[in-house]
């Protein structure tokens, strides 16, 4: 029987790959099977040798995505150095905290840049590739809990996650009919640099700990397999949703 979560011959592109979940899904995807661009500011050989150890091919795309300057250069590189786009994961984001009542215009513009901005438009530059190569393909997201709830001294974190999990459904709606699956991952509380505060923070650690059925943070790796599985055949029936990977969180 074939195996329905098999990505053999599939492309991929993941933002933020250098670390983190980034690095997790990327690799994830590479040991399904599938060959991986890799957008990311930062270097990213940890990731590139994960990938070879797999036996796939990678490619890195040097971009900041804090702009939606390099969109079509992301779109032509993957589709030059990997043969085509398959899968895309927005997965690249940025978080600040202040108080609401002290947030500052530049606080607001850079989250909203980088976690909803860029998503789209990156989004839609993939969609229209997809399109015209006819095969349709996966486009996944990374939202948060904060896509559910409101969590404190973070706004323009909470109005971005929010804001993907709704156009995750609306271009889930627009694109089913081009063959195209969008969905989002919700993570729980990861182990990552984006966390490195929280975790830091004993108070808000103990706080969170004592709320995750699971009792303890969740490792990159283990945000692996919600994304090879809505990245494969398997998902072909899935649209729209955001999928929970959180230790049982929301379940409280
Ligand atoms: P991280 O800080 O380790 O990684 C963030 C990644 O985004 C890095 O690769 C970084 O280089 C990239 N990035 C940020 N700004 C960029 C820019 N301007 N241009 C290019 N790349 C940029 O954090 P993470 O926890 O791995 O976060 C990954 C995603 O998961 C984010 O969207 C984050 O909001 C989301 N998330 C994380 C958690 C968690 O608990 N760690 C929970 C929910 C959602």
């Amino acid at each position: 029987m074939k195996n329905p979560f098999d990505l053999t011959g599939k492309v991929a592109i993941v933002t933020g790959a250098n670390t983190g979940l980034g690095q997790g899904i990327a690799v994830a995807l590479a040991e399904a099977g599938a060959d991986v661009g890799l957008v990311t500011r930062s270097p990213c050989d940890e990731t590139v040798g994960y990938i070879e150890k797999a036996g796939r091919r990678s490619h890195v795309i040097k971009a900041d995505l804090s702009t939606i300057e390099p969109v079509e250069r992301i779109i032509k590189e993957a589709r030059e150095s990997l043969g085509g786009i398959d899968i895309l994961v927005n997965n690249a984001g940025i978080i600040k905290r202040n108080d609401s009542i002290d947030f500052t215009v530049e606080d607001w513009d850079s989250v909203m840049n980088v976690n909803i901005r860029t998503l789209f438009f990156l989004s839609q530059g993939v969609a229209r590739s997809m399109i015209d190569a006819g095969g349709g393909g996966k486009i996944i997201n990374i939202a948060s809990m904060l896509s559910y709830q409101g969590g404190i001294r973070v706004p323009s974190y909470t109005a971005s996650k929010s804001a993907v999990m709704g156009l995750t459904r609306i271009l889930a709606n627009e694109w089913a009919k081009h063959g195209i699956n969008v969905n989002a991952i919700a993570p729980g509380y990861f182990a990552t640099n984006n966390t490195t505060a929280l975790q830091a923070d004993e108070k808000r650690n103990a706080e969170i700990l004592g709320r995750i059925p699971v009792g303890r943070w969740g490792q990159p790796a283990e945000l692996g397999g919600a994304a090879v599985f809505l990245a494969s055949s398997a998902a072909n029936y899935v649209h729209g949703t955001t999928l929970p990977v959180d230790g049982g969180w929301l379940s409280r």
